[in-house]
């Protein structure tokens, strides 16, 4: 048996003092309260994570306790949105040590002030399945402007943030805050979660649009490039996912590259928007080059 205190004093000591935002009642209400906020679009996402999926049983908490958040967050940067505050509702194995509780606490402490949020509210049970989480993360944008992933036309150029195929979690884009610099910028964005190639595909589904990406325009890290420095590996790199980059679209070169200049994270020019439908990554003589798998699925 653990040596973790009960369901309600684990709540006061591990989570309440992570509930800084008023609204979050001091976690000893039925819910959080959020004052709505005129002129603003409240946008709500949630991501969940499983042990043996995500990460692994032995993986650090704190890192696991960022990953869940910043899986949420990038989607919220990606919509333009300024982030406010998340939920987490946490499934946590009988066996599972209150040190590792406390080490995955300090992991969101430390996110939290990194990207200025709140806990808001949750939920905790036991299991004796792998240890399960979920973020629910709410974020404001002007009314009105919330970047779709629909906005793609014939025309404009395809963009990436920062480096593909090194699984970053997507720190450096949320610390420079990039997406809120697309406002009015990109015209269709989303993060890149399940690989480059297939996320571009799911613009292109909804903007009823052809994405043509330049397979070596797509920027790598040096690490990579040398770990994989031949065409497969930059077909690696565009399906491999976990980047939480931003990838967008957007009809002003100028403007996309100075909204980065602007955030201070590099933003890349990797293709264009065409007539037609779906994804295609292209060599340097424009001919496709074939993909078998464009991301990862889970079922
Ligand atoms: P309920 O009985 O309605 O599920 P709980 O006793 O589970 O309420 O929760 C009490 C308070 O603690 C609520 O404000 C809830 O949002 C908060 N809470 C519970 N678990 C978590 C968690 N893992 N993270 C943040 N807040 C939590
Ligand atoms: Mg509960």
């Amino acid at each position: 048996v653990s040596d973790r205190p009960s369901e309600f004093a684990l709540i006061a000591r591990l989570f309440a003092p992570l509930a800084v935002d008023p609204a979050a009642l001091g976690l000893t209400d039925d819910v959080c309260l959020l004052k709505h906020q005129a002129g603003c679009d409240l946008l709500v996402t949630t991501d969940m994570l499983t042990e043996g999926v995500h990460f692994l049983a032995g993986d650090p908490p704190n890192l696991i306790a960022g990953k869940a958040l910043r899986v949420n967050l990038s989607d919220l940067a990606a919509k333009g949105a300024k982030p406010v505050g998340y939920l987490l509702a946490i499934a946590v194995p009988r066996s599972r040590e209150y040190a590792w509780l406390e080490c995955f606490a300090r992991g969101l402490s430390d996110d939290q002030e990194r990207f200025g949020v709140s806990l808001l509210g949750g939920d905790t049970t036991a299991t004796e399945g792998p240890l399960t989480l979920s973020v629910t993360a709410l974020g404001h944008v002007p009314a009105g402007t919330m970047i779709r992933r629909s906005g793609a036309r014939p025309g404009d150029g395809v963009y990436v943030s920062g480096t593909i195929g090194d699984a970053g979690a997507g720190l450096a884009v949320l610390q420079s805050r990039l997406g809120e610099a697309l406002r009015g910028v990109a015209t269709a964005a989303l993060d890149v979660s399940d690989g480059l190639l297939a996320d571009l595909g799911h613009i292109a589904d909804v903007s009823k649009v052809r994405i043509t990406v330049q397979a070596d325009s797509i920027p790598r890290s040096d690490v990579l490039r040398r770990l994989w420095p031949d065409q497969d590996g930059i077909v690696r790199a565009a399906t491999a996912g976990d980047d939480y980059e931003i990838a967008f679209t957007a009809a002003s070169e100028g403007a996309a590259i100075e909204a980065g200049r602007k955030a201070g994270i590099a933003v890349t020019r990797i293709g264009w928007v065409g007539a037609g439908l779906g994804a295609v990554l292209v060599d340097s003589a424009g001919q496709e080059i074939p993909v078998k798998q464009p991301g990862f699925v889970h079922f």
